[in-house]
């Protein structure tokens, strides 16, 4: 299974859902889950730019992961993002739910990523809540690459800089070089 990261904005969703396309994968984003079915309350911590509980993601999970026809053939975009969650993820790979993951770290700066989402424009795309999901990385989100690297589980950087396509084609050679295709 493939685990997609990367800071808010830096392509995750665009990526993933092509690369799920176009390998037959089942795709899973927490993010596009709980925008279509987070209660209102949970839709107003989302849109003040707070990571939601552990408890509260990883049931989702956990109901999307049942419905699956193969989990091992998946695609997880913004999942996981906190220790927690990982420590969760990885006790389903240790019990033979899902094969162990790869991540592809999407890396690019802060700046960079600014910029693109102020024009995307969804309703948690405005500075301030913009800066509280970075804030948010940083604290929660980022100590999961230490976490990973502790339990050897491969994270392979991708430089999301690049225009779409050529992030897209670094994706596939990356994913061609662990497979030796
Ligand atoms: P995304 O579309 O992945 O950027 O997610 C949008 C928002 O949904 C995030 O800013 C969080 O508030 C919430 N969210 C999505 N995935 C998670 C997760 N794995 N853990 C906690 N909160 C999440």
């Amino acid at each position: 299974m493939i685990i997609l990261m990367g800071v808010p904005g830096s392509g995750k969703g665009t990526q993933g859902k092509r690369l799920a396309e176009e390998r037959a994968l089942s795709y899973l984003s927490t993010g596009d889950m709980l925008r279509q079915y987070a209660s209102p309350e949970q839709h107003e911590r989302i849109v003040k730019g707070h990571l939601l509980r552990d408890d509260e993601i990883i049931t989702m999970v956990d109901g999307a992961l049942n419905s699956m026809d193969d989990p091992n053939q998946s695609l997880f975009d913004g999942f996981p993002r906190s220790v927690g969650q990982t420590e969760w993820l990885l006790k389903q790979a240790d019990v033979g739910r899902i094969e162990s993951p790869c991540v592809l770290l999407l890396d690019i700066s802060k700046d960079e990523v600014k910029k693109r989402l102020l024009l995307r424009g969804r309703s948690d795309d405005i500075p301030e809540v913009i800066e509280k999901r970075f804030a948010e990385y940083d604290t929660v989100t980022a100590p999961v690459l230490d976490y990973l690297k502790q339990k050897h589980v491969p994270v392979y950087e991708i430089d999301a800089a690049q225009s779409p396509e050529a992030v897209y084609s670094s994706i596939v050679e990356c994913l061609a070089g662990i497979k030796g295709e």
